[in-house]
């Protein structure tokens, strides 16, 4: 009698199978600009994923067709060179191969002595350098800015306690006085996330003003740490925009860390996207992001890395590693040996296992070299200024931001007035995803409700901007004649 095993009984028709899969990816990448950019899935396709758990096995032949005629063809779209929704990175073809080959070795890159580590710890210090950040600082490779905001948040917390002689992890947040932070209204949810999840609590997260640009009025932030000193409250941290979510704004960096250094706060960066830009010819528009005490930031976002894969920075290593530090008996290290490796990722934050994210960031730059990205992000900068300069020229569309870096706000314009704007241009955005040509999102500025488009990107054309403008007015036009009586 056999042992069970997971593996094949025939590796040469597995083997086969797998050549086949990758024939029909290839083929699916290159042929992405001719499909729709989104479409509905339909209900024949729906019901395939109501079918009950089944206890018997199936052909791998079998199982690879449904996966690409029921799954692979209702992506989110956002490997489509017109998706343009939320902000949503597009992967790399060679970021195919290296998830392939991380998958075979199937490594736990929380800890241990094995090359994750050393490929992990070689990107970090690539983008410290890039960053112009120390080489003594810490890092970690995450699943996104969410968690890099919430590991960077937190040890901001725990370094605040420390500093006024209170150990945090002993004590809880009943052992500490009552704490500030601070950030724009143009923070990201993942901040008011973090803030809520550690014990803050969102009053005691201010959320200050923005000038015309979006970005955080500095006397008015001055004046509420000013005012919350005065009431009793302890400031510890101020979170800097670099490409805010909503337009893409950039904090006054150098502005946030002298009143950081006055009142001795932290200075945490959420550069999600937008510290990437250091990588660009822009990189003048970031100036002073290597003065925070820790950076957020995604690679799958502008570093086109697939999902998920984040990054975050902390100047501190020994404040980072007193928050997320904890090695019980069975976790214990050694000298020599696979026990062996020095401080472990898994030190450095949430997870104890973790997948080699670490790989297709490494395979990636290797790939395609640091200028590719800097060009790739530059040109997006562009493709957006100049979608700016041709709503701009449109008398039905109307700009809702100054276009700072990738991010572009705006509405159409109904000029007959009879129809609900917010309306319109929710059902403009609506409509479009269900004619696939150009997938857009939305977002709120000042109250009003308008059409955002963000490009990250590295499939997008130039003319894909002209495509963006002619489908807006082509919708907008269709909607106003149908709903005017
Ligand atoms: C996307 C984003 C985040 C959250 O990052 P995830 O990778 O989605 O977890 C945080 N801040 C900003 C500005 C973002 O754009």
């Amino acid at each position: 009698m056999n042992d069970y095993s997971l593996d094949p009984d025939n590796w040469d028709e597995f083997q086969n199978e797998a050549h086949k899969l990758v024939d029909f990816i290839v083929a699916y990448l290159k042929n992405v600009r001719e499909r729709k950019v989104w479409q509905e899935i339909p209900n024949d396709i729906k019901n395939e994923f109501r079918k009950k758990v089944p206890m018997e096995p199936m052909e791998l032949e079998k199982l690879i067709s449904i996966a690409e005629k029921k799954i692979a063809p209702y992506p989110q779209g956002n490997i489509h060179p017109r998706f343009f929704g939320w902000v949503n990175g597009t992967g790399t073809p060679v970021g195919i191969l290296a998830e392939m080959l991380a998958a075979a070795m199937n490594v736990n890159a929380g800890g241990r002595e094995h090359i994750s580590n050393y490929v992990e710890r070689q990107v970090l210090s690539w983008i410290k350098t890039l960053f112009d950040y120390p080489t003594e600082s810490s890092g970690l490779i995450t699943s996104g800015c969410s968690e890099s905001n919430l590991i960077g948040i937190t040890v901001a917390r725990n370094h605040f306690a420390d500093s006024i002689g209170i150990n945090l992890r002993e004590t809880g947040m009943c052992g500490i006085p009552k704490i500030t932070i601070y950030g724009s209204t143009q923070i990201h949810s993942s901040i008011i996330k973090a803030v809520e999840l550690i014990g803050i609590g969102k009053k005691q997260l201010r959320m200050i003003a923005v000038d015309r640009e979006f970005k955080i009025k500095l006397t008015d932030l001055e004046n509420k740490i000013n005012e919350d000193i005065n009431n009793g409250y302890n400031p510890f941290c101020v979170v800097a925009n670099v490409g805010s979510v909503n337009t893409g704004a950039i904090d006054d960096l150098i502005g946030i860390r002298r009143i950081c250094d006055k009142y001795n706060l932290w200075m945490h960066v959420d550069g999600a996207f937008g510290s990437l830009i250091k990588l660009s010819e822009y990189k003048d528009l970031v100036n002073g992001i290597e003065l925070a005490d820790s950076i957020a930031f995604d690679f799958h976002k502008w570093m086109f890395v697939q999902y998920d894969a984040g990054g975050v920075l902390i100047k501190d290593n020994q404040a980072h590693l007193n928050t997320f530090s904890l090695r019980p008996d069975y976790l214990e290290s050694e000298s020599r040996g696979l026990a062996a490796g020095g401080r472990w990722f898994s030190e450095y934050g949430i997870q104890l296992s973790r997948g080699f994210r670490a790989l297709k960031i490494w395979m990636s730059i290797k790939n395609y070299g640091i200028k590719r990205f800097g060009n790739i992000i530059a040109q997006n900068i562009k493709q957006a200024k100049y979608l700016g300069k041709l709503i701009e020229k449109e008398d039905h569309l109307r700009l809702m931001a100054p276009v700072i870096t990738n991010i572009v706000c705006f509405k159409y314009i109904d000029n007959s007035k009879q129809l609900d704007e917010d309306l319109v241009n929710r059902e403009i955005m609506i409509k479009m995803h269900e004619r696939g040509k150009v997938v857009t999102s939305s977002t709120r500025l000042n109250g009003e409700f308008c059409l955002r488009v963000a490009i990250t990107n590295h499939r997008t054309h130039m003319d894909d901007m002209l495509v963006v403008i002619n489908e807006v007015k082509e919708v907008g036009e269709k909607i106003i004649n149908i709903n005017t009586p």
